[in-house]
């Protein structure tokens, strides 16, 4: 498969918490979980590394021991992740629920194969040649409810303290029974990951992507999928971010579209094979 992709921090030097790689015959994308505008920067997560270099080691890990196509990706994820926790180095409270954390997609091929690894909510679009790529994300991060239904005005202290409220809830359900499974510091979590493969001969194009840049289908609602997966293959990834940044843009107080963030981090890896 030939590999091309971008990963593109909010805006340019700032540090980004997506993360983008490949190796031989494998594409890793990561979404490390950060917390929206209204808080931006408040969030303790009782590491002194911080979501950048998480998602970078984590990454890493990844491309390595994914690299062996006899390890099943969900074993390989499992390696990644404790190998993670002990490149923290004891200086960090990994029991934290505020420890970093990301998503994760992974797509590997064999002679026979394309294999899948989705863990949280970023996306995986495979075209197999059918009128609609298959589409795999997890969206048991979206199902988890907040005790407090009730909105603030954007912009009030009580909307920011809502927030916080609503983050504090959706960290203590990571890695629950009753939550929802992320890449953090248990390996357990590997293993509820959403996995498969199909057969090498039906795969023709495939998208990896993290939410900052599937805004364009499931926020903004300005493609369908395989739109998605023609602009990505005829354009380029980067002409899929610099749409997403110019819809951002033309709703920069979030009114059309509500949005925890004007911008995110977004990543996309486009596989042709
Ligand atoms: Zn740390």
């Amino acid at each position: 498969m030939k590999v091309t992709g971008v990963s593109t921090p909010t805006r340019p030097f700032k540090d980004n918490e997506d993360w983008l790689g490949s190796g031989p015959r494998m594409v890793v994308v990561l979404d490390g979980c950060g917390e929206p505008d209204a808080i931006a920067g408040e969030t303790d997560r009782h590491c002194v590394h911080g979501l950048p270099w998480y998602v970078k080691t984590l990454g890493t890990a990844l491309l390595r021991g994914g690299g062996d196509p006899a390890t099943p990706l969900d074993d390989a994820l499992a390696t990644a992740i404790a190998e993670t926790a002990t490149a923290h180095g004891g200086r960090c409270d990994l029991s934290h629920p505020a420890t970093p954390a990301s998503t994760v997609v992974i797509l590997r091929e064999n002679q026979h194969y394309v294999e899948y690894l989705v863990l949280s909510d970023s996306t995986l679009a495979l075209d197999d040649g059918s009128p609609e790529p298959i589409v795999v994300t997890d969206d048991r991060v979206a199902r988890v409810t907040y005790p407090s239904p009730q909105d603030p005005a954007p912009g009030t202290p009580e909307a920011a303290e809502a927030t916080r409220a609503r983050m504090r809830h959706l960290n203590s359900m990571r890695n629950h029974a009753d939550g929802f499974p992320i890449a953090a510091a248990d390996p357990q979590a590997a293993y509820r990951a959403m996995t498969g493969h199909l057969g090498h001969d039906r795969v023709r194009r495939a998208i990896l992507a993290s939410d900052g840049a599937t805004r364009l289908v499931d926020v903004f609602g300005q493609l369908n999928w395989t739109q998605f997966l023609d602009l990505a293959d005829q354009a380029g990834p980067e002409e899929v971010i610099a749409l997403t940044r110019a819809v951002e843009e033309s709703d920069a107080d979030c009114a059309k579209w509500p949005r925890g963030k004007v911008h995110d981090d977004a990543t996309v890896a486009f596989c042709a094979f």
